[in-house]
């Protein structure tokens, strides 16, 4: 499953951080995850924890957050707002449109317990 292996590159990071700072333990992750990527927001969630055991964020609770998307329209040269990939400008209808954010996924806050 993507979102498993999304999570668990997200528990590492974030172990791995927290050992540097001598954390002990995690309480709280937030994650942002783009409206254009591919991943479902619940599914990663319940992935983090799933991924979390035994380490020092298995007590953790994880947030996750869609970010918008964003795209560059080469039909009316405006940036605009993206809902999801495969829809058209929603200023002039074209899809000729380059991604320019929304793919991504962030962690945006790691809260030290
Ligand atoms: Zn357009």
């Amino acid at each position: 499953m993507h979102e498993l292996s999304l999570a668990e590159n997200v528990i590492r990071i974030v172990e791995n951080a927290a050992r540097q700072a001598r954390a002990r333990r995690i309480s709280r992750v937030r994650l942002g995850v783009g409206a254009l990527a591919h991943v479902e927001p619940d599914t990663l969630q319940f992935c983090c924890e799933l991924a979390a055991r035994q380490t020092l964020l298995a007590e953790a609770v994880f947030e996750v957050e869609r970010m918008p998307g964003r795209a560059h329209c080469n039909g009316c040269n405006q940036d605009v707002a993206l809902k999801r990939i495969g829809l058209p400008c929603p200023q002039c209808g074209s899809f000729d449109l380059r991604v320019t954010a929304g793919e991504e996924m962030q962690v945006l806050e790691v809260v030290v317990a």
